[in-house]
């Protein structure tokens, strides 16, 4: 089929997009409406951690749409389940509430820490959160986020959230009052630039949110399900947050996010949280297939190891190039370019021939890495050599 013949104008427009419809995925592949295939390090956006349609997904999706769709979120069902106490058996968390995605998992981090202000700090209701930081699109995870520009988007924003400098905790010991009642940060900013918090400083705001005795919340939708190397995120600095959410991998690909607490922090009551289709089996399920996957002997080795064989080549690349290293944890990485040539790649990687190579550019200046976590040595390799080719391509016959 040819381009034109999609009406692409029946949908908003929210975003350019190239003209290019994708018609299948496979692993770390994806294949275009013309039949031209991608190497995509894009996965749906951290999305997809086993790759584009992995079996186990499929398989976990056909037999429980067999069984059961969606009782309704009033009783219990079997995949619910099973994911909630899998995730309280490997995490420091006691209580999951399942949502539909990330902003819908913060959104209820948020609710759940002004309800334990009510009733245990007096009414405090303000979430310190960071600047470049990014909690979703929906109105109080906006103005939850630091993104530039967002604070009068929309206007008015919901109220609340102080600003803090992520890796300064003076900075957020400054914004610290009666008023407070939480301490809300991605482990690693990832929209904002893979920017790591630092372990020393997750240590620090780990003892000063104790001494205040306010909640920490680690919004893990990016950094969480293995992307770091572990399993989740906050467990790269040995400390235990009181709320946690996740989304993006948790699903493999499926709408899938869940919102985690300690036993003490889980005071919700009936009618303070709810919706149609959390905790449904049908999404439950892949979750769970997510989840045995993850956890198998090595998996999580193999991930730190790719990531450090990933890491040490883009360090390479960097050098000869001139340009300014790299950052990241685990399977999250980004490359410093130096100039304002991200976009510029990023076009010319899509249109390479024969197969296009899918890179995102969240800041002009960087490159972003979001690969399947089970990518392999050789398809590492096939976007390193791409990459190489099209970095030689712009920065002249020097190198
Ligand atoms: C993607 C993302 C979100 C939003 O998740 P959605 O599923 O798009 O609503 C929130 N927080 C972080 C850290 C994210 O990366």
């Amino acid at each position: 089929m040819e381009f034109s013949q999609y009406n692409v104008n029946s949908l908003m427009y929210i975003t350019p997009r190239p003209e290019i419809v994708f018609t299948e995925g496979s692993g770390m592949w994806l294949t275009d409406h013309t039949g031209k295939r991608y190497l995509d390090y894009l996965q749906g956006w951290a999305v997809n951690c086993l790759g584009h349609s992995p079996a186990v997904i499929h398989e976990a999706l056909v037999s429980q749409s067999k069984k059961l769709l969606n009782p309704s979120p009033a009783f219990y069902n079997a995949p619910m389940v099973e994911l909630a106490t899998m995730l309280t058996q490997q995490s420091c968390f006691d209580r999951v509430f399942f949502t539909n995605s990330g902003a819908e998992a913060n959104e209820g981090a948020i609710k759940l820490a002004r309800k334990w202000g009510q009733l245990n700090k007096n009414g405090a209701f303000e979430i310190i959160t960071f600047d470049h930081g990014f909690h979703g699109r929906t109105l109080a995870t906006m103005s939850a986020s630091g993104k530039p520009g967002w604070d009068t988007l929309f206007a008015p924003q919901v109220s609340g959230f102080p600003k803090a400098d992520l890796n300064d905790i003076a900075s957020v010991e400054k914004l610290i009052s009666d008023k407070t009642v939480a301490v809300m940060l991605e482990p690693v900013q990832g929209e904002g630039g893979v920017i790591p918090a630092s372990r020393e400083f997750m240590q620090q705001l780990r003892a000063l949110t104790q001494k205040h005795g306010i909640l920490l919340i680690v919004d893990e939708v990016q950094t969480g399900m293995g992307r770091t190397g572990e399993l989740f995120g906050y467990q790269l600095s040995g400390i235990e947050p009181d709320i946690m959410t996740l989304a993006k991998g948790i699903g493999g690909g499926v709408p899938l996010g869940a919102l985690l607490c300690r036993e003490a922090v889980a005071c919700f009551v009936p009618g303070d949280q709810g919706g149609t289709y959390n905790g449904a089996p049908l999404m439950t399920a892949v979750g769970i297939a997510v989840l045995k996957e993850l956890t198998k002997p090595g998996f999580l080795d193999e991930v730190k190891q790719k990531a450090a064989y990933l890491s040490a080549e883009l360090i390479k690349l960097s050098e000869e190039f001139g340009l300014q290293g790299e950052r990241g944890e685990g399977l999250l990485r980004a490359l410093k370019l130096g100039d304002n040539i991200g976009a510029e790649i990023v076009e010319k990687a899509r249109n390479l021939e024969p197969f296009g190579l899918l890179l995102n550019s969240p800041r002009p200046d960087l490159l972003r890495f979001m690969p399947a976590l089970n990518v392999t040595r050789e398809e590492l390799d096939l976007m390193l050599n791409s990459l190489k080719g099209i970095l030689r391509d712009i920065k002249g016959g020097s190198h």
